[in-house]
C-alpha cells in the first residue's frame, strides 16, 4: 500500500540488494547491477569524476611523497569545486529554478520556519557545514591516504596483471562504505552523540542536495573513516578518489529529494535515495543502505509502506511505555 505520506513515492515495497537473498535469484542480481552499472547513473559518474580526477585534476603520486602545500591546496580546490558544482548544480535546478516542478518529489512541504538552522536558513547553514568542514575533511582523508601510498606506507595495486581485481573493488568499496555507514550510523543514534553531533545533520526533515554532508566535524571524522580500509586492502588512487566519491557526491544526490530526473515523461537517471529519506522522516530506521541489507538483519528496515510506518509508531509507543515503567 502506498504511504500518503509523500507527494511522491518509488515502488514500495523497497527492494534491497538481491545478491544476498537464498535461493540466489540471477535474474533480478543481473537487472540490479545492469541497472546501476549499464544505465547512466551516480555510479558511473563517479567512476567518471574518480578517472579524470587522476588523471588531469590532481599532482603526479610522487608529489605526495613530501606532501607540499601546493599539492594539499591543489587537492582542497579541485574538492570544493566538485561539491559547488554537484550540490550547487542540483539545487539551483531543483529548488531554485524549479525546473521540474513537483515532478518525483518525495516531500513538497515548503519549509517556512529555519530557525533550527545556523544562520537561519537551511540553504546557508547546509553550505557552510559542507564547505567549510565537510570538504575539509574529505580532502584530508584524501590526502592522507594517497601520501601513504607514495610512501608505501599503505599497499598499492597496479592495473596491468590485476584487472579482474581491480574492477571488483569498485563493486567491493560500496558493500564496505554501506556495512560501515551503518555500524557508525547506529552509533551516532545513541543519544548523547545524537543531541551532541547527529541532530545537526538531522535538522534536514526535508532534505536538499546540500544536506548531503552537512554534518558536525565529528561526524565527518567518524562517517569518512571508511577510507582507512585502503592501509590495509591494497588498492589503486583511483579507488581511493573513487571511495571518497561515493561518500560525498553519493550524499548530495542521495539527499536532492527527487527521485530522478523526469525527461519526457520518464525518469531518465535515478537521484534520490528513498531510502535515506524514509531515514530523516522517522529517524529510527534505514541506518544503512540498499547496497547491504543491514537493516533488514539488524530489524531496522522501513520498505516505504504505510505498514511499515504503523508497525514503527507502534514500536516507538511501547518503546515509551516501557521508558516509563
Ligand atoms: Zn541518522
Ligand atoms: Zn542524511
Amino acid at each position: 500500500m502506498k504511504s500518503q505520506d509523500w507527494h511522491w513515492q518509488p515502488k514500495t515495497p523497497l527492494d534491497n540488494n538481491p545478491l544476498f537473498e537464498w535461493p540466489p535469484q540471477l535474474r533480478r542480481i543481473v537487472a540490479w547491477y545492469a541497472s546501476v552499472w549499464l544505465k547512466l547513473s551516480e555510479v558511473l559518474l563517479m567512476l567518471a569524476m574518480a578517472i579524470i580526477s587522476w588523471l588531469y585534476l590532481m599532482p603526479e603520486l610522487a608529489q605526495f611523497q613530501l606532501l607540499g602545500v601546493g599539492v594539499v591546496a591543489l587537492m582542497l580546490v579541485r574538492n570544493l569545486s566538485i561539491a559547488i558544482i554537484v550540490a550547487g548544480g542540483l539545487h539551483m535546478f531543483f529548488n531554485v529554478l524549479k525546473k521540474q516542478g513537483s515532478e518525483l518529489r518525495y516531500d513538497t512541504t515548503e519549509l517556512t520556519n529555519q530557525k533550527r538552522f545556523d544562520f537561519n536558513s537551511q540553504l546557508l547553514d547546509n553550505m557552510f557545514w559542507t564547505l567549510v568542514s565537510g570538504v575539509t575533511l574529505w580532502t584530508a582523508y584524501e590526502v592522507l591516504i594517497i601520501w601513504a601510498m607514495a610512501n608505501q606506507y599503505a599497499p598499492n595495486l597496479v592495473w596491468s596483471g590485476n584487472e579482474v581485481w581491480f574492477c571488483f573493488l569498485f563493486f567491493a568499496i560500496f558493500m564496505w562504505e554501506s556495512l560501515h555507514f551503518y555500524l557508525v550510523h547506529r552509533f551516532l543514534h545513541w543519544p548523547p552523540l545524537y543531541k551532541l553531533v547527529h541532530s545537526l545533520h538531522h535538522r534536514n526533515i526535508s532534505p536538499i542536495s546540500w544536506s548531503g554532508i552537512s554534518m558536525h566535524p565529528v561526524e565527518h571524522v567518524l562517517y569518512f573513516s571508511s577510507i582507512l580500509i585502503h592501509f590495509v586492502v591494497p588498492t589503486h588512487p583511483i579507488h581511493v578518489l573513487f571511495h571518497m566519491l561515493a561518500m560525498t557526491i553519493g550524499a548530495m544526490i542521495g539527499h536532492t529529494g527527487f527521485d530522478g530526473f523526469f525527461i519526457k515523461n520518464k525518469n531518465r537517471m535515478a537521484l534520490g535515495h528513498f531510502h535515506h529519506q524514509l531515514h530523516h522522516r522517522y529517524f529510527e530506521c534505514n541506518y544503512g543502505t540498499i547496497e547491504l541489507p543491514c537493516d533488514v538483519w539488524f530489524d531496522s528496515f522501513h520498505d516505504g509502506t504505510q505498514e511499515a510506518t504503523e508497525r514503527m509508531r507502534q514500536k516507538q509507543r511501547e518503546k515509551i511505555i516501557s521508558n516509563k515503567t
